[in-house]
């Protein structure tokens, strides 16, 4: 019965069963915790925690706690072989995409501990951090492994394909890669997957990429630092800056220059400086459009030929940084 417990539990993961129950969360910030009102006990304030991949919960509200069976018990006031039987009716819906991107983030993850090569790759990315790379959720995909976990789980390998998890070919999509989901309102909307080998370095899937990466953290701050690469944003945030967003590339969609638009504040502009000045152009063609737009610009010029990435992993430090912030002209 332990095994079909656990089984029961990877095919339903407790988020997903609050999810179907109406239950309403939001991220608390902290990796993959979300919190909402308590479904068990009457409140205003949320106080009731999810921690999504530990498949836990906990209400500092009416002290309650456990697994995806106590919550039911609890709930229906089920016995534990009851909710058991309870749970294994239970259909989950296969279809939504959210679930299925979480899930294969998830797993990525996992991975990650297990694959010298791709811890070595992030650490020559600057990324030493053990709490950084968890809460940005950095997983790998070492390939040849995620479409045996998903459609074992039920997903069919046709989902899997339109959602481009799989290739034409039926084989995993994402080969080597060290793997950040983006995410939208706590969701998983999309997966950037960087080969730790040179060739095909970037990749997104398809579909939207969604808004500017890490935005709700930073949404209410009168200052933001915008950079373009994933990289960047992560030895930034390694380093202690937290006012910080990226574009997931130079040239911005609509919805995220209406995002920095939203309000008053000051955009610190940290795209590249490299050879062909292409980064540095992108800069100057935003910071006009912001500027149109009421937004104060400040462009942050890094050293010939660096990114922000490249200016920590050779030596540059918090500080260093700092007055490059200070020093950065509108
Ligand atoms: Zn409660």
């Amino acid at each position: 019965m332990g095994e079909d417990l656990e089984k029961l539990k990877q095919r339903l993961p407790l988020l997903d069963y609050l999810r179907q129950q109406n239950w309403v969360a939001r991220t608390t910030g902290h990796g993959s915790e979300f919190v909402g009102l308590c479904p068990l006990h009457s409140e205003t304030r949320p106080s009731f925690y999810v921690n999504a991949r530990k498949n836990l919960f906990y209400c500092h509200g009416c002290g309650q706690g456990g697994d995806l069976l106590r919550f039911v018990q609890l709930s229906r006031h089920l016995s534990f072989r009851q909710s058991l039987a309870y749970l294994e009716q239970q259909s989950v819906p296969l279809t939504d995409p959210a679930d299925v991107l979480e899930r294969t983030a998830t797993f990525y993850q996992q991975q990650l501990d297990g694959y010298p090569e791709a811890l070595h790759y992030l650490k020559q990315r600057g990324l030493h951090d053990h709490t950084s790379i968890k809460e940005m959720q950095i997983g790998y995909a070492p390939g040849g492994s995620l479409r045996r976990h998903l459609t074992a789980q039920g997903y069919s390998c046709d989902l899997l394909q339109r959602l481009g998890l799989l290739n034409s070919q039926g084989h995993d999509a994402f080969y080597r890669r060290v793997v950040f989901p983006c995410c939208q309102g706590g969701r998983v909307i999309n997966l950037y997957g960087r080969s730790i080998a040179a060739a095909f370095a970037h990749r997104f899937l398809p579909g939207s990429k969604g808004g500017l990466y890490g935005w709700e953290q930073v949404q209410q701050c009168p200052e933001v630092i915008l950079v373009e690469g994933l990289f960047d944003y992560a030895v930034l945030r390694q380093a202690g800056f937290r006012h910080l967003t990226c574009s997931l590339g130079t040239h911005l969609n609509t919805y995220q220059f209406q995002q920095l638009c939203d309000r008053p504040r000051t955009v610190y502009l940290t795209f590249d400086v490299d050879a062909n000045g292409s980064g540095q152009q992108a800069s100057q063609q935003l910071a006009h459009c912001l500027r149109a737009r009421g937004i104060s610009t400040r462009r942050v010029l890094l050293p010939d030929g660096h990114d922000p990435n490249s200016f920590f992993v050779q030596g540059g430090d918090a500080r260093q940084f700092q007055s490059l912030l200070e020093a950065a002209q509108p």
